[in-house]
């Protein structure tokens, strides 16, 4: 069977886990541009596709199981009037919340 030569990963530094502070942290995963602000209502295309967007670099914690973004940056997270982080538009949600008061 020949041997398969995995593309090296250029895998930085993990940063101490922000919840517990242990240096046991793993990347996980990475992206180069995200949007920012994941729960922002955009009123036109053209604003939607030129949200600011940043860097994810999702990083695991061996010891307390947190999983978090090593680049998460509070500057460019913008909670003002065009911040809605309502999940009623979501059908599946709205189903899970009826069934929940149901209970
Ligand atoms: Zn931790």
């Amino acid at each position: 069977m020949p041997s398969v030569q995995l593309p090296s990963i250029d895998i930085p530094n993990s940063p101490p886990c922000i919840v517990c502070a242990s240096p046991n942290t793993v990347p996980v995963f990475e992206i180069s541009a995200l949007p920012a602000d994941t729960i922002r209502l955009w009123w036109s295309r053209a604003a939607a596709r030129s949200a600011p967007k940043a860097k994810m670099g999702l990083t695991y914690c061996e010891n307390c199981g947190h999983l978090f973004n090593r680049y998460y940056d509070n500057d460019l997270v913008d909670y003002e009037e065009d911040y809605e982080n309502s999940q009623i538009f979501s059908p599946r949600f709205r189903k899970y919340a009826e069934e929940l008061a149901d209970r």
